[in-house]
C-alpha cells in the first residue's frame, strides 16, 4: 500500500465559511480541554507510572453534555483533536518531544475528518464533507480511480484561503528497478544543490526577487505603528508574500526532485542536520527556509514510487575534504576556500568534489564499486 495526497484550493459560501470557522474553534477548544485533564492527571501522578497508566484519555464525548455546541460541528474532527493530542504525549514519553503546549487562538487554522462509510465523495468541481455537505473546489487534477480517500484536512491560510489536502491510499507494489545511472548531490544554501556532474539546482530569479520584496515589505511593517490600519494592511501583505514564496518554493521542488527521480535509479545526499546547521549559522539563515528537508521527502517518495532509492551518506563522512581522484584526506581545507586542491594534482570545485565523493560512497553501501 502507498499514500498519495491531493491538495486543493476550497470554495465555501458564508454559511461553510462560518461553520468552518466555529469546527477550528471546537477543535481547539476540545485539544485544550483535554490537554487541562492529561496535564492535571500528570502532576498529580508524574511520579507513579503505572497509576498514570491507568488514567483513561479523556474523549471529546465526554465535554458534548456541558458543551453541547460541539454538536454542530463534526464529530470525527474532534476524534482527530484526540488522536493527534494522544500523539503528542507518546512523544513527550519517548523523550523525542518536550510537553504538549496548548493551541492558541493564532495558531494554524485547520482540522483533519476520515471517511466513514461513504460520508466524504468528489463529484463535479465539488466535494461532500460531514456536517459541510457540497464544498465548491478547484480539482486543478484527476484522482485515479484506484486511489481510496483515507481522510481531508482542511485548512485557512493567514490571508483567509481555504485548501483541503485529500490523502489517499492505493495497491502499489514497485519492482526494484536495476541501478544503472546514480547521481550525487551536495547541499548548497545558496543553489539547494551541487550535483556530481557539475549542476546547480538554482532558484529560479522570481523566486529570489520575491524574497527581497519579502525583505522589504518586512521592513516597512516593523516601521508601523503595531494595530494601526496601516500596520494591518502591511501585515497582510507580508502575509501573502510568504505564501507566495512558499508555494514557489515548492513547485520549484517539486520540479527539481521530479526530474532527478526520473533520471536517476539512486540519489546519493548526506544526511545532513549537523552539516546544514553550521551553514545555515554561517549564512544567517535557517535550513528550513532552504527547502532542504521537503527537496528530501519529495525526493525520497518520488524514487520510491518508481521502485528507485535514496540513498543517505553518514554527516561524518568527509565528503568536502576528500580527494574524489585519489581519496587523500585533506583536513585543512576551511569553508571559504572555493577550490580543492590535491597534492595528487587533482583541482577542482569544492562543492563538485563534495558530490562526486558522496556518489562514490553511495555506489561503495550499495555494493557497486
Ligand atoms: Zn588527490
Amino acid at each position: 500500500m502507498a499514500n498519495k495526497a491531493y491538495k486543493f484550493r476550497l470554495y465555501p459560501t458564508q454559511e461553510q465559511e462560518q461553520l468552518l470557522a466555529k469546527t477550528f474553534g471546537c477543535v481547539r477548544f476540545v485539544y485544550n480541554k483535554m490537554l487541562e485533564e492529561r496535564q492535571h492527571i500528570y502532576d498529580t501522578f508524574k511520579d507513579d507510572k503505572e497509576a498514570l497508566k491507568q488514567h483513561k484519555f479523556p474523549t471529546p464525548a465526554k465535554y458534548k453534555k456541558d458543551f453541547p455546541w460541539l454538536k454542530e460541528v463534526d464529530s470525527l474532527a474532534l476524534a482527530n483533536a484526540q488522536l493527534n493530542l494522544q500523539k503528542a504525549f507518546t512523544n513527550f514519553f519517548s523523550g523525542r518531544a518536550g510537553f504538549p503546549k496548548f493551541k492558541s487562538r493564532k495558531a494554524k487554522q485547520s482540522y483533519t475528518t476520515n471517511v466513514v462509510n461513504g460520508n466524504i465523495k468528489l463529484a463535479d468541481g465539488y466535494i461532500k464533507l460531514p456536517k459541510l455537505k457540497w464544498i465548491k473546489l478547484k480539482q486543478h487534477r484527476q484522482i485515479p480511480v484506484h486511489h481510496m480517500i483515507k481522510s481531508c484536512t482542511i485548512t485557512k491560510t493567514k490571508t483567509g484561503k481555504y485548501f483541503i489536502s485529500i490523502l489517499t491510499e492505493y495497491e502499489h507494489q514497485p519492482v526494484p528497478k536495476e541501478i544503472e545511472n546514480v547521481v550525487g548531490l551536495d547541499f548548497s544554501m545558496n543553489t539547494l544543490y551541487v550535483d556530481s556532474e557539475g549542476k546547480r539546482a538554482n532558484y529560479p530569479r522570481f523566486y529570489r526577487q520575491a524574497l527581497e520584496k519579502l525583505a522589504r515589505a518586512q521592513r516597512v511593517l516593523s516601521r508601523r505603528r503595531k494595530g494601526s490600519n496601516r500596520w494591518h494592511k502591511q501585515r497582510l501583505k507580508v502575509a501573502q508574500l510568504h505564501e507566495k514564496i512558499a508555494n514557489q518554493r515548492q513547485d520549484f521542488l517539486h520540479k527539481t526532485s521530479r526530474q532527478l527521480a526520473n533520471r536517476y535509479d539512486a540519489v546519493m545526499i548526506e544526511d545532513l542536520n549537523m552539516k546544514g546547521m553550521s551553514q545555515a549559522l554561517h549564512f544567517g539563515q535557517s535550513v528550513h527556509d532552504n527547502g532542504w528537508g521537503l527537496f528530501t521527502t519529495f525526493l525520497q517518495y518520488k524514487l520510491a514510487e518508481q521502485g528507485k532509492k535514496l540513498i543517505k551518506i553518514d554527516k561524518w563522512f568527509p565528503s568536502s575534504k576528500t580527494c574524489s581522484c585519489c581519496g587523500r584526506v585533506n583536513v585543512s581545507l576551511s569553508l571559504s576556500e572555493r577550490l580543492f586542491r590535491c597534492a595528487c594534482g587533482f583541482v577542482a570545485d569544492r562543492d563538485i568534489n563534495a558530490a562526486i565523493n558522496i556518489k562514490k560512497e553511495g555506489l561503495k553501501q550499495l555494493g557497486i564499486a
